[in-house]
């Protein structure tokens, strides 16, 4: 507060008899009014203290002398006020004016307030120098009052207006525009100088007829809506209400309100054409989209659509509001019930199939809660038939393949990248000899040691992407046997081309080969029989005339008796021989009849030993076991066993031995060995045994292994040779007791 230094003010607060002495000094006349007039009087320090107040002012205020008297007046009238008051003072004091007049508000003992017209001088002495302020208070006039409290409600509706979000007009009954508020102004665009004045038809020009007139805009009482332009020229949109402005019971013109409700529209518009949206993505979505909930007890749907209610046979209105049992068969509603159950009950992911009327579509279901509880759930469904039918198809497809791959005769095997075996077929562990579990997860066994380097080639060549086909070579059995083999090996490759396996196809082509070999080696055994054959004619011919001349010399020619019979002898020898090369070109020279082995293989050896004597080898005839006789060609085996049995000597360098043994392979097949100790055969010569011509010998022929064949074959037999260099030579004849089939193979 700023107070003009007076040493009032402190002999004041001192010691107020001073006061008294201070104002004793006034007329008596005026203590007379201070005491009787009905009006507050106060008599104000100029530091702002009540000095005097009399009785009139401590009934307006409500408190006792004593309560007022020192007592700053400012703490009697509410903050803004007292404020106010201080200005008024400072006024005073620098003598600007004499007198002020207020009207303010106070604060009463019982803390109410009260308007108090407040008239307030300063008094000075004789030399203007001030010494207090004189103040009279009292009730605010009757009128003073009203007009106080029409300002004020006055000074509401402008405020009402002056703030008011919604635009407001005024105007009069023609239409005249009288006044417009701040939010008007933004609406429109226009200031409200612009407007005053004019009709409000210049502003609201119409698109829209119905509110073409002046009248027609006035006389609306209802909501309305108008398309308007904005002071920059857009077009807005405004919702409108007119309420009468009405005084003293007279309609004077109207309040037009307006807002501005082109967002709003906007607003309203896209969330039409976002819900239409929804309502088309759900319609023309290709499954269907559905919702339901539990009302008294049964599963009722709010929602279906989509194409492929459609293609069920369905419209929305078959299903919405209907419960499951007025849509599907029995069976099916109740199967799909025990789903909606469970999603129903709150469990999430809740996924079913259901077929009907030939189309299988797949549906899941999502419970929705609100506080806890569901309120409704949701199910999506697609169409599943094509995948199902896919699904089948894959399956029989697969169910084909493996029950190709099983029951091929080929050994199938796929590997891994590390080429570690994932899987083999059935005729794989035939050929092979392996078991699958043996197999797994490890490296083919396959290959025999000297095989290692193509191995390695094999697999750079699949890791390159490349594909083997058809290479012709051995592997190795679990037995340790070698078999040939035809191998074709692919990498397998995923959807994205890169290489995740090899598939590999090994067929055995041991018979092949063996099929093979027997073509090659009757091929130049025709061309040798059917020269023999000619030879054979030619030869015998002039033998048979030579052997007649022989025998007439013989008896003219006497004492060389001896030459006779070796030129004979000689000469049946040739006969022989020539006779059995046109054995192996006529078939008709053999005859086949029950025989006893092992009078056929006594004899063998009986025209043998003294050869095999001179070699220094010993022959040695053994049965293992009774041997039933067998339908043969009697002179054909013992042509068989000779010539096993000269080889076998002539393959013994110095001295050695040779044992033939014979037993029985079951019932029905005998079984004769020829061994020897002597050089053997290199392996990569063993193919050529039994082809014509094939001899190491200077003076062989090359025809005895091919003739030994033939005679076997013709039994129905087998023969297999086995032979290590060095080592020896073991020959096998297999011959059937009762040669199987049809009749007995003629021999060419
Ligand atoms: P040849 O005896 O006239 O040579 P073969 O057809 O009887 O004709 O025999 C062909 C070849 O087979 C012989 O030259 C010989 O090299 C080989 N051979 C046959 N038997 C034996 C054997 N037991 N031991 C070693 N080599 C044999
Ligand atoms: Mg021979």
């Amino acid at each position: 507060m700023n107070r003009v230094n007076n040493p009032l003010d402190h002999s004041n607060r001192a010691d107020p008899d001073n006061i008294q002495g201070l104002l004793s000094g006034t007329e008596p006349s005026f203590a007379a009014v201070f005491e009787f007039t009905t009006m507050g009087i106060a008599i104000i320090s100029l530091s702002g203290l009540w000095l005097r107040v009399n009785n009139p002012l401590c009934a307006l205020t409500g408190y006792m002398e004593e309560e007022l008297v020192f007592k700053e007046i400012h703490a009697f009238f509410p903050p803004e006020e007292a404020e106010n008051l201080e200005q008024c003072f400072a006024h005073l004091l620098s003598g600007e004016i004499d007198t002020v007049q207020l009207e303010k508000k106070v604060i009463q003992k019982d803390r109410t307030t009260a308007w108090v017209e407040f008239r307030i001088s300063l008094i000075r002495d004789l030399h203007r120098v001030p010494l207090y302020y004189l103040s009279q208070i009292s009730y605010l006039s009757q009128k003073t009052e009203m007009e106080r409290k029409l300002a004020e409600s006055e000074q509401r509706y402008k405020s009402l207006i002056e703030h008011n979000p919604a635009g407001i007009l005024t105007c009069d009954l023609k239409g005249m525009i009288r006044s417009l508020n701040p939010a008007m102004e933004r609406i429109l665009g226009f200031e409200e100088g612009e407007m005053v004045g004019k009709t409000i038809n210049d502003f609201w020009k119409q698109e829209n007829q119905a509110y073409d007139t002046v009248d027609s805009i006035v006389s609306n009482t209802d909501n309305y809506m108008l398309r308007v332009k904005h002071k920059n020229g857009e077009k807005i949109e405004l919702g409108l209400k007119n309420v009468p402005i009405i005084v003293d019971g007279r309609n004077e013109g109207i309040y037009v309100i307006a807002r501005d409700i082109t967002q709003h529209n906007k607003d309203r518009e896209s969330l039409r054409v976002a819900q239409q949206d929804l309502h088309d993505t759900v319609r023309r979505q290709q499954g269907m989209t559905m919702k339901f909930r539990k009302m008294q007890g049964t599963f009722i749907h709010t929602l279906c659509d989509g194409e492929l209610l459609y293609r069920l046979g369905f419209k929305p209105s078959n299903i919405l509001g209907n419960h499951l049992y007025e849509i599907w068969p029995y069976p099916l509603a109740a199967n799909i019930e025990t789903y909606y159950r469970k999603a129903w009950n709150g469990e999430e992911n809740v996924m079913y199939e259901a077929t009907f009327r030939g189309i299988t579509y797949l549906t899941s279901l999502r419970p929705i809660v609100e506080n806890g509880r569901v309120v409704e759930v949701i199910g999506s469904c697609v169409d599943i038939t094509e995948r199902k039918q896919m699904e089948t198809e894959l399956r029989e497809t697969k169910d084909l393949l493996e029950s190709f791959i099983s029951n091929t005769t080929d050994a199938i095997c796929v590997l891994d990248l590390q080429a570690r075996v994932m899987s083999v077929n059935g005729a794989y562990e035939q050929i092979f000899g392996w078991h699958q579990s043996e197999l797994l997860s490890k490296p083919l066994p396959i290959y025999p040691d000297f095989m290692e380097e193509q191995r390695k080639e094999i697999y750079d060549m699949l890791k390159a992407g490349k594909q083997i086909s058809g290479l012709e070579t051995v592997r190795l059995r679990k037995d340790g046997q070698l078999v040939h083999v035809s191998v074709t090996k692919t990498p397998i490759k995923n959807e994205k081309g890169e290489i995740i396996g090899f598939a590999g196809i090994t067929r055995d082509i041991t018979e092949r080969n063996r099929t093979e070999e027997l073509l090659r080696k009757s091929d130049k055994l025709s061309v040798a029989g059917q020269l023999a054959a000619g030879l054979a004619h030619e030869i015998r011919n002039p033998l048979t005339s030579l052997r007649g001349f022989l025998q007439l010399l013989q008896n003219d020619v006497k004492g060389k008796q001896h030459y006779f019979d070796i030129m004979l002898s000689e000469l049946d020898r040739i006969n022989f021989i020539v006779s059995e090369f046109l054995v192996i070109a006529k078939p008709e020279a053999i005859h086949y009849k029950q025989s006893d082995l092992k009078d056929i293989l006594q004899s063998v050896t009986a025209l043998l030993d003294t050869q095999a004597v001179l070699c220094n080898v010993g022959l040695l005839l053994e049965f293992e076991t009774e041997i039933p006789q067998l339908v043969c060609s009697e002179m054909h085996l013992k042509q068989l066993f000779i010539n096993l049995v000269k080889n076998a000597i002539e393959a013994i360098p110095k001295e050695g031995q040779i044992k033939l043994t014979v037993s029985m392979q079951g019932d029905n097949l005998i079984r004769v060995r020829t061994e020897d100790n002597g050089c053997g055969i290199p392996e990569d010569r063993l193919k050529q045994l039994g082809e014509p011509f094939y001899t190491t010998k200077e003076k062989g022929t090359g025809l005895g292994l091919m003739m030994c064949f033939k005679i076997v074959e013709a039994h129905n037999g087998t023969m297999t040779i086995q032979s290590h260099l060095g080592e020896g030579t073991a020959i096998d004849v297999f011959l059937p007791t009762q040669p199987s089939g049809q009749s007995i193979k003629e021999l060419p």
